[in-house]
């Protein structure tokens, strides 16, 4: 189902996964999924390529399209495929596009991806054209979704910048994103606010990330230009690895309590393939 229109009919959650490549990943994955889906996600995502598949034995996209079937067929989960475009030729992103029509997929994430080492850039330079691309020859038949960026993106000089090209994607038919991660709520109230000056008026979902260790969040966070903030920092220094996963899950109780107060309606988790620390932030939110 289109997520524009169930994010318009309810409140709720969402889970991102990424794509196993052995059959202990992937039992994981389905045990974590199956836990999650008694919250009743509205979607659930499935990323594709970003880093850790360098040696795989098959291209990224498959491990994508296996994941995206499974979930949707053996947990009848609405699943919403991640696509990048920049590594991609044209033809190869609307081949991928068709597998997912015909297997009823009606929601894809249109990306751009990092910058390849070698700088080569083959079908779409960045997320607008993929859109555009879709829009060209599927209509109306896919919810579009994409990356929004309360920080502003690594690649982004300033916040003038990010919102004229994220209106570009929503402008050439994005519904709806979901925000990279971050920890400190004040940027996305302050990204809200410059998308509703700039007349962006799509649902903006919050990413939240449950931090379960530190030197791991601290990676992700440098890599995609998310601030930790020092309250944070401090708060997990020294602490055993079982209480920084307790710790970390009081933090995004306390960031998943303060958007709720103040309007959130919908809130994407990273879970990494795990469900403890999700299950706990929505226990203790009673969601
Ligand atoms: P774009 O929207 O194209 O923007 C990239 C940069 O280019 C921005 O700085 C933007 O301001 C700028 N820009 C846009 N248009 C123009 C223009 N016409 N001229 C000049 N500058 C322009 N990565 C993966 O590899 N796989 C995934 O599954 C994945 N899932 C993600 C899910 C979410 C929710 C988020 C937030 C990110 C995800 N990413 C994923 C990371 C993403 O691919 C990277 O952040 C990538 O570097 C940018 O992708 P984008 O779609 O945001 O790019």
């Amino acid at each position: 189902m289109k997520i524009i229109e169930l994010l318009k009919e309810k409140r709720g959650v969402s889970f991102e996964f990424f794509p196993p490549k052995n059959q202990k990943d992937k039992d994981i994955l389905l045990e974590t999924a199956r836990e999650l889906s008694g919250y009743n996600p509205i979607f659930v995502s499935v990323t594709h390529g970003a880093s850790g598949y360098q040696n795989a034995q098959k291209p990224p996209i498959e491990y994508t399209k296996e994941t995206v079937l499974e979930l949707k067929n053996t947990l009848k989960l609405n699943v919403m495929a991640h696509l990048t475009c920049i590594a991609h030729t044209k033809d190869e992103l609307l081949e991928f596009l068709s597998f997912y029509r015909k297997n009823d997929i009606d929601n894809i994430l249109a990306l751009r991806g990092d910058i390849p080492k070698n700088g080569e850039r083959r079908g779409c330079t960045h997320a607008k054209e993929l859109i555009e691309l879709i829009k060209e020859h599927f209509d109306e038949e896919f919810c579009i979704g994409v990356a929004a960026y309360p920080e502003g993106h690594p690649e982004s000089p300033n916040m003038e910048w990010e919102i004229k090209y994220f209106k570009q994607k929503v402008e050439a038919g994005a519904s709806f994103a979901i925000t990279q991660m971050f920890f400190d709520n004040s940027y996305y109230y302050e990204f809200l606010d410059l998308c509703h000056k700039a007349n962006i008026d799509i649902p903006i979902i919050p990413g939240i990330m449950p931090i379960t260790n530190i030197k791991q969040i601290s990676k992700f966070a440098s890599m995609c230009g998310a601030t930790i903030p020092s309250y944070i920092t401090d708060a997990l220094e020294n602490l055993s690895e079982e209480d920084v996963i307790k710790k970390g899950v009081e933090i995004a109780i306390n960031q998943c309590e303060d958007l709720i107060k103040n309007g959130v309606r919908h809130i994407h988790f990273y879970t990494l393939n795990r469900s403890k620390a999700t299950l706990n932030i929505l226990k203790a939110l009673k969601l």
